[in-house]
């Protein structure tokens, strides 16, 4: 059977063109870039020409980035790093209900050591409100960290007035820009940012590759010691096939962002359309205004998402309900929660994430079984129509 997959926010495969330009890097150019011989100064010169491309995907300066491991490892050492070399100016930490684990837990670790850490709400619409983030400012606050794209419902934040806010009062401003980047225009000068992460394997790059734009003149530590590599804040020899990986992605995204973002931004609405044609009671979690292109995330009443899920893979189609990384627990979505839902409006969700491979056929032909799975699960539930 054909797979269909609709679940980018979740991973996406490496594009041809990207395992193209990292399959040297595992064979002949094997150089350690610490190495001072020409094998090293080859990788070097890979490692370098790869910092200049992703710094020009974010209109950063290339010395302004750091290459990690992804996403989890650059949100780790931009709040911990931030928090621990900060702390005599403050303990305080701003940041919202609906990040990513990657943001949560580490958190939760940085209230252990004795910071204190705001969580704020968002709306039904699944956005910051500037002003309540303005309200929540102490004088002792030292980081403000906002997502600018949601894994789970795809909503943008307004990162301009947060910048904005943040610079006024000579915050540090942090993103989590894993789901942003490559899909939507991200510059960290328009958005007035000191230090954003994006991981590779989101945007069509390899898994186990990241990046931290870091502010020039920002007050940081590492939380990883060794050898000294990326200017003392990310000990370890380079993973130059994967660094290569990101930059050759991040220079397709850039090349494709503006067609392929109207191309899916068309298939999210006619999916939404379709569904919401065909199924009632039905309804769509967060804005569809401030949206990412590929992301839908979908309410169904007397059913469970998780039930939908497994008939669409039966027929072929991936998905999911939360997020990957929560798909596992039976706990309802913290995200879906904080935008208001009841747990039991939670379990009835299903994100489908679009992406390079899928076309209008598939969109028709997922509405439909959608539309069958509803109706199926629905007929066989105690509370089903
Ligand atoms: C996937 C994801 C991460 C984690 O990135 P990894 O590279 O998988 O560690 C962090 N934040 C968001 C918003 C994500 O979607």
């Amino acid at each position: 059977m054909k797979r269909i997959y609709m679940d980018h926010s979740a991973t996406t495969p490496v594009a041809p063109e990207v395992l193209a330009a990292m399959l040297p890097y595992f064979s002949e150019k094997f150089g350690n870039a610490s190495s001072l011989h020409q094998s090293g100064r080859e990788a070097r010169l890979a490692l370098e020409e790869s910092r200049e491309e992703v710094a020009g995907l974010l209109g950063a300066k290339p010395e302004e980035i750091i290459f990690t491991s992804g996403g989890t490892e650059s949100d780790n050492l931009a709040l911990k790093g931030i928090a621990r070399k900060n702390r005599k100016r403050g303990r305080h930490i701003i940041t919202t209900q609906i990040e990513h684990p990657a943001i949560l837990e580490t958190c939760r670790s940085l209230e252990k050591e004795g910071f204190i850490v705001t969580y704020l709400p968002v709306t039904r619409e699944g956005l910051v409100d500037p002003s309540a983030l303005e309200g929540a400012i102490r004088p002792e606050t030292i980081l403000i960290s906002v997502m600018h794209a949601n894994n789970e419902v795809g909503t943008i934040q307004p990162l301009e007035e947060i910048g904005r806010l943040a610079a006024e009062k000579e915050i540090y401003f942090h993103t989590d820009a894993v789901q942003s980047v490559g899909k939507i225009p991200v510059n960290v000068n328009d958005l007035k940012l000191d230090l954003l992460s994006l991981s590779a394997h989101k945007l069509y790059g390899p898994k186990g590759a990241g990046a931290l734009y870091i502010r020039k003149g920002t007050k940081i530590e590492s939380i990883i010691q060794g050898g000294g590599h990326e200017r003392r804040l990310r000990s370890g020899t380079e993973n130059i096939s994967g660094i290569v990986g990101l930059a050759k992605a991040a220079e397709l995204a850039g090349e494709r962002m503006a067609a392929e973002g109207e191309r899916l931004t068309g298939l999210r609405d006619r999916l939404a359309e379709q569904v919401l044609g065909r199924v009632k009671e039905a309804w769509i979690n967060g804005s569809m205004k401030r949206r990412l292109p590929g992301n839908l995330n979908f309410g169904f009443k007397y059913v469970e998402g998780e039930s939908l899920l497994l008939f669409l893979d039966t027929k072929g189609i991936c998905v999911s309900t939360g997020s990957a990384c929560s798909s596992h627990k039976l706990e309802p979505s913290h995200v879906l929660l904080s935008l208001g839902l009841k747990p039991e409006e939670c379990h009835g969700s299903l994100r489908i994430t679009l992406g390079a491979s899928n076309t209008p056929d598939e969109v028709e032909y997922v509405a439909e079984s959608i539309a069958e799975a509803v109706e199926r699960f629905r007929g066989i539930s105690a509370l089903g129509r």
